[in-house]
């Protein structure tokens, strides 16, 4: 007798469960992309024990016509594709003809649909775990499909043991009911646990209407504290929102992305999103995110895993570089009100508010002579308008409340409410530890040393671009071993170390030799940075390891060359502080990622005293 045998296709089914069924959560995700691709407009989601009980999805999407149902119910039998031409392009989010079947021959399972414009005439098939004997019977349905499983893993006890507790279970769930219902705005979703409604979230249309639908399912504060993203450069599109970085979490728990309406987990993507974010998040911090790219489907290849959790992208550089870039830009531009160009940093050498002086080149500590901190510019010229947080105020509020200001402090009275600088004007310190300035809104607050240690830290930065890194070159040149393709990577990005202040040769088939390095770098390990910034390089076709370490120096030094608490700032000084802090980038938080300002308005402060107005 033969050896190998066919396997029954009940066995091959629950083979294939073992990838695609994992959880209640996998059925809810393909019974629920089921009808998402029928075009259905509203599901309704019941969920009993966790989902182990019973999962039912009900949809009102395009039905399974009754000649079609056993088809249904077969492994590897699908509406959505039929040649690999439609593969390579596909636009569903389902494809490969086996969830049901998978499903079917794990739990019992029971499906009910009308495919019928008219008339509420369905028809069901059951089956339980068993080989797939459709028996069609008519069932009253409107157009529209209910699939309910139950008893999920009756049959498979070693899977059954896997589950964990109910509660559990339905978090699952509930964050792939989350991550569709962030796929698909236009779609209403309800999910019950036990009979109780847990989300009901209505089809949202207007941006406002989505923003309060993102705000339900990721919270309110993120919404608070977020900015919308909007790229466009084709052929990739990007959309959503962001995460402030004062906003940041402990856990990567409050990331979604999003590629072409299928929610996806991926390196290259992370370590883009990740990349932006390195210089206002500080260590050991997650950055949140809602983000949606679309790009042509041909240029993204679904069929890498079972679940489709994961992508390929046919160019992956170029989608790394474009996400890296659209949300670096954005992030930089969080501070108050945006100033237009103008550069900072054109000296070498950098004083600070202790009288430190430091070579932005080199970041060496020069001297202590005691200068004060920047000049007075209260009236520097008109910020653009782009406010931060707060809605712009009325022109006359501003007129008015600035020059009774004005007067009392012998500047200049405010001719437009253009003029207006975003942070206002300074009024006093506190505890020599926080400004108190007058903006339009009300009142600001400005934690002093959080934010001077940003703006020392981007002048260093940008100072350092403006100025060139230097480099020395080593007594002794460092030769490392390597693979040959590492060698490879080293020369075809010879010119990024060049840039970088690093000279690497080849030093042999598998080494290379480091001759020079930049000064910042001489207590540093180089030879792990380089390994480390080659392994990036191998996999992302970028990286910015060594940046990034230069800028952890710098930021150490901006931190030390801040002004510290409890010195005193005169009015001119504060007011400086405040201008600056409207012109650098990335101001609104500080190298370690926390707000370096708030803004009370009025009718907070009103609110406050139980103030009507
Ligand atoms: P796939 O989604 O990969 O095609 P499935 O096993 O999930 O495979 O579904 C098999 C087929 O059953 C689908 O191609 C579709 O034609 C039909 N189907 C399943 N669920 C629904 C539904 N909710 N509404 C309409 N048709 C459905
Ligand atoms: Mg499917």
């Amino acid at each position: 007798m033969s050896k190998i045998q066919l396997l029954s296709s009940r066995l091959a089914n629950q083979i294939a469960a073992g990838e695609v069924v994992e959880r209640p959560a996998s059925v809810a995700k393909e019974v629920l992309e089921n009808s998402l691709d029928a075009g259905a407009t509203r599901v309704d989601i019941d969920v009993e024990a966790g989902g182990s009980k019973l999962i039912r999805i009900r949809d009102n999407g395009s039905g399974i016509p009754s000649e079609d149902m056993a088809l249904a119910l077969a492994r590897h039998a699908t509406s959505k594709i039929t040649s690999l031409e439609d593969l390579e392009r596909v636009g569903s989010l389902g494809f490969r003809g086996e969830a049901l079947a998978s499903i079917g021959s794990v739990s019992r399972l029971t499906l009910t649909s009308n495919a019928n414009e008219h008339g509420s005439e369905g028809s069901s098939a059951a089956c339980e775990g068993r080989e797939m004997e459709v028996q069609l019977k008519p069932a009253p349905h409107p157009r529209g499909t209910t699939v309910e499983v139950r008893d999920l893993f009756f049959n498979t006890p070693a899977r059954r043991k896997f589950l964990r507790t109910e509660k559990t279970e339905f978090n699952h769930l509930e964050e792939v009911v989350k991550r569709l219902a962030l796929s698909r705005f236009d779609v209403a979703f309800t999910l019950r646990h036990n009979g109780k409604v847990v989300h009901s979230l209505k089809v949202a249309e207007a941006q406002a209407e989505c923003q309060r639908r993102v705000a339900t399912i990721c919270g309110p504060a993120f919404m608070e504290q977020a900015i919308a993203i909007e790229s466009n450069v084709p052929p990739y599109r990007l959309s959503g929102w962001v995460g402030l970085p004062t906003f940041s979490r402990s856990q990567a728990d409050l990331q979604y992305f999003f590629v072409n309406g299928r929610v996806i987990r991926d390196r290259l993507i992370a370590h883009a999103v990740k990349q932006a974010y390195r210089d206002v998040l500080y260590h050991g911090r997650h950055p949140a995110f809602v983000l949606y790219l679309e790009l042509d489907p041909a240029q993204v290849d679904v069929n890498v895993h079972p679940t489709k959790h994961e992508v390929r992208f046919r160019d992956g550089r170029a989608v790394h570089n474009f996400i890296f870039s659209s949300l670096h830009r954005a992030l930089a531009d969080v501070r108050p009100g945006q100033a237009p160009g103008g550069d900072p940093a054109a000296e070498q050498l950098l004083t600070t508010s202790d009288g430190m002086s430091i070579d932005t080149a080199t970041g060496e500590i020069r001297s202590q002579s005691p200068l004060a901190w920047g000049t007075p510019t209260a009236d520097r010229p008109a910020m653009a308008g782009r406010g931060f947080g707060s809605p712009p105020p009325s022109s006359g509020q501003v007129a008015g409340q600035l020059n009774s200001y004005s007067r009392l402090h012998g500047l200049p009275d405010v001719e437009s409410p253009e003029e207006v600088p975003p942070l206002g004007y300074a009024l006093a310190q506190l505890k020599g530890v926080y400004v108190l300035a007058e903006n339009a809104h009300g009142l600001v607050l400005v934690d002093m040393h959080a934010a001077h240690e940003r703006i020392t830290y981007e002048r260093l930065k940008a100072a350092r671009d403006e100025s060139g890194i230097r480099s020395q070159p080593l007594l002794v040149p460092q030769s490392i071993a390597v693979s040959q393709r590492e060698v490879q990577v080293a020369i075809e990005h010879s010119a990024l170390f060049q840039r970088l202040g690093l000279a690497v040769d080849e030093g042999g088939e598998e080494s290379l030799v480091i001759r020079q390095i930049p000064v910042v770098l001489r207590d540093s390990n180089v030879e792990q940075l380089l390994r480390d910034v080659l392994a990036d390089l191998i996999e992302y076709g970028s990286s910015e390891r060594i940046e990034a370490h230069m800028d952890e120096i710098l930021s150490t030094m901006a931190c030390h060359g801040s002004v510290r608490a409890n010195r005193r700032l005169t009015i001119p000084e504060m007011n400086s502080l405040l201008r600056d802090m409207e012109e650098t980038e990335r101001s609104g938080q500080c190298n370690h990622g926390r707000p370096t300002w708030i803004q009370m308005g009025l009718d907070e402060l009103d609110t406050l005293f139980l103030r009507g107005r």
